[in-house]
Formats: C-alpha cells, sequence, structure tokens
C-alpha cells in the first residue's frame, strides 16, 4: 500500500515476490551459504576480474577473513565505452578455478540473455546489475534458468518498480532471488548514490526475499562503509556486498571506492564487534 493508502500496480494483485503469497522468509543455499533467514551474509570481492593473481590474492584473503561469497565482474557495464568492459569468459574461467581452489561461492554479473548459458558453468549466483535491472528479457530469460540470482536495485528505480523486477524472475520459474539496495540517484553530490536505508524495512515487509546492502556502489565512500553497514544491519538487511580490490588505486574499474585487504580487516571487525552482524 502506498503512504496515501492508495492501490497501485504492486498491491493491486497477489505478488508471488509478496508475504501474502508466502509468509516465511526465503533462504536461498548455495553450497555452503545460506542466505536470508537468521544469519547475515558477507559479500566481498573486487569490481572487476582483472587477472588470475589478482582474484586469487582477494579470494584467499576473504577465505581466511571467514568470508563465504566472493563477488567479481567479468562482464562489466561501464558508462564509457573506452572503459575497460571486463575479461568476459575468460574473467568467469579464473573465477571457477579460483573458487574451487580456494573454496568460495561466486556471483558475477551477467548482462544479456545470451551470457547465461555462457556463465552458469563457472559461477553460482547470477547478478543483475542495476542498469539491467528491467532488461525485461533478461529478466524473463535468467528466470527460466533457475539459477540464484541477485537483482539489484535500478539507478532510479522506485521500489515499486523493483518488487515487480523481481516477480518477472519468479513468475517466469526462478525463486532463488535475492535483493540489493545499491543506491538510488538524488541531487547529492557528496556520496556516489543515496542509500535508501528505508528500503530495507519495506522490502523485508513487502517480499519474502533476502534483502542486502552494497555499500560500496550506495556510497562510493571508503570513510563511510562501516557505519552505512551497521545501519543496513540495524534496520533489517539480510547481508552487506563489498567491494575489496589487493590495489585499489590501480584498479581498472571503482578505483576510488575499492578497499584493500587492511582496509577491509578493519571493516570487517568493526561490523563484528557491532554485535549487529551474526554470521
Ligand atoms: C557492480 O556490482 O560491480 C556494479 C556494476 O554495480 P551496480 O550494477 O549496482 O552499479
Ligand atoms: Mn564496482
Amino acid at each position: 500500500m502506498s503512504p496515501e493508502g492508495k492501490k497501485d500496480a504492486a498491491t493491486e494483485r497477489k505478488l508471488l515476490v509478496s508475504r501474502q503469497s508466502k509468509n516465511e522468509d526465503t533462504v536461498i543455499h548455495v553450497k555452503q551459504a545460506a542466505i536470508g533467514g537468521s544469519s547475515h551474509v558477507l559479500i566481498a570481492g573486487p569490481c572487476s576480474i582483472e587477472s588470475r593473481d589478482q582474484l586469487l590474492t582477494v579470494a584467499k584473503a576473504m577465505k581466511q577473513e571467514g568470508v563465504t561469497v566472493l563477488r567479481g565482474g567479468a562482464f562489466k557495464p561501464r558508462t564509457s565505452p573506452y572503459d575497460f568492459q571486463g575479461l568476459g569468459l575468460e574473467g568467469l574461467k579464473i573465477m571457477k578455478e579460483i573458487a574451487d581452489e580456494v573454496g568460495m561461492v561466486t556471483i558475477s554479473e551477467i548482462m544479456s540473455p545470451e551470457q547465461i548459458d555462457m556463465a552458469a558453468p563457472y559461477i553460482d549466483i547470477f547478478q543483475i546489475g542495476a542498469r539491467n535491472m528491467q532488461n525485461f528479457e533478461l529478466l524473463k530469460a535468467v528466470g527460466r534458468s533457475k539459477k540464484p540470482v541477485l537483482l539489484k536495485r535500478g539507478l532510479s528505480a522506485t521500489l515499486e518498480e523493483f518488487i515487480l523486477a523481481a516477480e518477472y524472475l519468479i513468475y517466469n520459474g526462478n525463486d532463488q532471488v535475492m535483493l540489493i539496495e545499491r543506491g538510488i540517484r538524488t541531487f547529492e553530490k557528496w556520496t556516489r548514490n543515496t542509500l535508501d536505508i528505508s528500503a530495507i524495512p519495506i522490502l523485508k515487509q513487502e517480499t519474502h526475499l533476502p534483502v542486502l546492502v552494497d555499500v560500496t556502489h550506495s556510497t562510493g565512500r571508503k570513510d563511510i562503509l562501516l557505519a552505512c553497514a551497521k545501519a543496513a544491519l540495524a534496520a533489517g538487511a539480510d547481508g552487506i556486498m563489498v567491494e575489496v580490490h589487493p590495489n585499489p588505486q590501480d584498479a581498472l574499474s571503482d578505483a576510488k571506492q575499492q578497499i584493500n585487504v587492511d582496509e577491509f580487516h578493519a571493516f570487517w571487525k568493526g561490523l563484528r564487534d557491532s554485535g549487529l552482524y551474526h554470521g
């Protein structure tokens, strides 16, 4: 129900994502990871997979810190065509090899229906990025794929649009859906995006899906990652995503916002010490 009490598209019909259709929390089991339910999850890794050495360094460090899910982009949605576009299939092969070696669950973005079959053998969770939240042919195709999927909130998407994008996935047959708030566009310039904390309790109330928060893309600032991660957990988020790179200053994408392994250690310790994180 919208604040004025008017029914909108998302509430006129009983949606498959809604608590009316299924009251209990959806928990997604992927290898040793459980996403949603009573425990939290931390997803960490570089913005882009750049080389075997780069990913292996981060993966080993994250594994040692107790992180279960490794992120890394191989197909990168870049604003400029002149920027690094990702290693593509080669990157996914690197990711699989390293995940098998280190023992981690993996997540990587796909941007088109053709990339589904290409990527499926190499990763555990598909990510649909903010720029593709309303790529309806992609949503339908990933819906048919049955592989767990992390759906990012669109750059300027309302919660209703976000929920309906998730509905496409479930409607087409995939109920392994996680939502992630990654900040929305506002007039504010001191953060890359505006982290919409209110999205968390609303999405938790309106849907039965796990709700995560990407503290890196929502803020674009290393100095407020911990505060925002704490706020996310306090508001009821099921997990956090953060970008970690061995040498952020040399990163081929998002160089300014990625933290290094030492910074990650401090962030992670701070989060655990806060008592808000339940692993
Ligand atoms: C990412 O996770 O690397 C990414 C591109 O994020 P978003 O789609 O939220 O911008
Ligand atoms: Mn990034």
